[in-house]
């Protein structure tokens, strides 16, 4: 009999210690099956958000096919043991992590390029980087996340709606999708395509991934690559607020919506809280769609209000572009919130955000805290709320705040942390919308399901429930089925 915590979370499970079941699982599949003795396992289980790294699975299935697929959910359900997808592993919240089986994707890495049609198929275990190498002599892009662009899956990012610096050109990563196929709770391996299994295919655009089934291969459609003005600053802190407030009034610019390309914030690090005010700075980064003159002078509306510590422009093509904002994941514990805003920050609001990173109480960890703003307003605000699951289409950007902690800072470290995100929560989501973003989770957050996905929700548990009515797929924040 499975407990009430199982049956939410596939993260606790009861065990399976048979060596003869495992040695089953392994004679049924032609990938790999890792047991914790397997010299491989620990790579595979360890998750990115170190927070989460005592959640260890039983065992790790490497699939290389799609009938190891459905036969290993054959060979899980036989044993009542709970499942849980990985592509890359870089959930914020740890929901690619289970005591139970993993189906880690790791090495469904084909992908093929039709340079005619300019559309891509990967299969789900790809990495950006992986793509991007696939996509350089071809001289077509895609809608990449931003950071990092090196580790990060295509599967679990696309899945979530998939936010970049092309966003504002090309509109949401899931925007960009074609057709994708998937194993289903019971094995079924189907296409999914605006008219074929049409719901499910509306529901992998948004609705997350760990809800519907196991996204095996994606398509979509791809870019010409142009030529693009990339941009970083730096600044000190000594002007945050009006840092911020001038970065807001350019992605905010209706000429500007679909030609500049930005991610900005403010940051701190610091062992005590002290040390921590001291040290906050900030960036603005991303790049334009015109020609370097150009940028230098939309710059300026930044750059006359605080003398930038450090510059960088420079005319790169787009795929380099791209690989100059790629960036290794920091291995650090941490906890983020995300809040999407509708409405424009105040001058309130920004004092507010930068007398947060003053008062953050300090961590070991170098990356200390951030807040991050991922611009947003332009192409990814052309399709209606409700025509895939994503639904934040009036987003004007997206405000991460992440706070990260290491060992030496003790066992209430990651309360510290969670007290600081769940302030700026508390004091930004009232003024700037209640949304969030599922690609940034934040487990804490109350009534999740309308944070996510405000009025999509009910047709996500309606899908969920043709789909996988037993709830094999689960995890706290995971679409529910509705019980009958
Ligand atoms: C440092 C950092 C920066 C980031 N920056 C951005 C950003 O700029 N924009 C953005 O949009 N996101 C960003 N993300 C978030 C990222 O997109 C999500 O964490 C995403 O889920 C990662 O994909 P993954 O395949 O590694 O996920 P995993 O951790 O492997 O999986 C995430 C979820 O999807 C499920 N899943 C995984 N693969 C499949 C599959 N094939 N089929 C069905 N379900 C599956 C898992 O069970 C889990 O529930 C960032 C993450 C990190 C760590």
């Amino acid at each position: 009999m499975l407990s009430e915590a199982t049956l939410v979370d596939a993260r606790v499970a009861p065990r399976v210690s048979a060596d003869t079941a495992w040695a089953a699982l392994a004679r049924r599949i032609q990938g790999r099956v890792l047991q914790p003795s397997d010299s491989a396992f620990a790579s595979f289980a360890a998750p990115a958000n170190t927070r989460y790294d005592r959640i260890v699975p039983q065992g790790i299935v490497l699939p290389t096919t799609e009938a190891d697929i459905a036969a290993t959910l054959a060979w899980a359900h036989d044993h009542q043991l709970p499942v849980t997808t990985r592509s890359g592993g870089h959930n914020y919240a740890g929901y690619s992590s289970t005591e139970g089986l993993l189906i880690h994707l790791g090495m469904l890495t084909a992908r093929t390029v039709d340079t005619n049609a300019a559309t891509a198929t990967v299969q789900a275990g790809t990495r950006n980087n992986d793509l991007l190498d696939a996509l350089a002599p071809t001289g077509l892009t895609w809608a990449f996340g931003r950071c990092p662009t090196i580790g990060i899956s295509i599967s679990g990012y696309l899945l979530g709606g998939g936010l970049g610096l092309h966003t504002r050109r090309l509109g949401m990563a899931s925007d960009t999708l074609l057709s994708t196929r998937i194993v289903t709770a019971t094995g079924e391996i189907l296409f999914c395509d605006e008219n074929t299994n049409a719901d499910l295919f509306w529901a992998c655009r948004g609705g997350a991934g760990g809800n519907f089934g196991i996204n095996t291969s994606f398509t979509f459609q791809l870019h010409p690559a142009p030529e693009v003005t990339v941009y970083r600053l730096a600044f000190d802190g000594r002007k945050a607020d009006d840092v911020l407030l001038a970065m807001q009034d350019l992605i905010t610019d209706p000429a500007l919506l679909r030609s500049f390309a930005a991610q900005f914030g403010a940051k701190t690090s610091g062992t005590r809280a002290a040390r921590a005010a001291g040290n906050i700075s900030l960036y603005a980064e991303g790049w334009y769609y015109g020609p370097q003159s150009e940028l230098e002078t939309i710059l300026t509306r930044v750059t006359s209000v605080a003398r930038p510590t450090s510059t960088y422009i420079a005319q790169l093509d787009g795929l380099r572009a791209q690989r100059y904002f790629s960036d290794e994941t920091a291995s650090n514990p941490f906890t983020t919130t995300s809040i999407v805003a509708r409405t424009p920050m105040s001058t309130q609001d920004a004092a507010c955000i930068i007398e947060h990173l003053r008062t953050w109480p300090g961590s070991s960890s170098g990356s200390g805290a951030s807040v991050a703003f991922f611009a947003m307003g332009g192409a990814d605000s052309d399709p209606a709320p409700d025509a895939t699951a994503f639904v934040h289409r009036d987003a004007a950007f997206i405000l991460a705040a992440t706070s990260r902690w290491t060992a030496a800072d003790g066992p209430a470290a990651p309360q510290r942390a969670a007290a600081w995100v769940g302030g700026v929560r508390r004091d930004l989501s009232p003024v700037l919308g209640p949304g969030s973003f599922v690609n940034f989770p934040d487990p804490t957050l109350p009534r999740w399901w309308d944070a996510y996905y405000g009025a999509n929700y009910e047709r996500l548990v309606k899908i969920k429930n043709t789909s996988d009515p037993a709830g094999l797929f689960r995890y706290p924040q995971g679409i529910r089925a509705l019980r009958p």
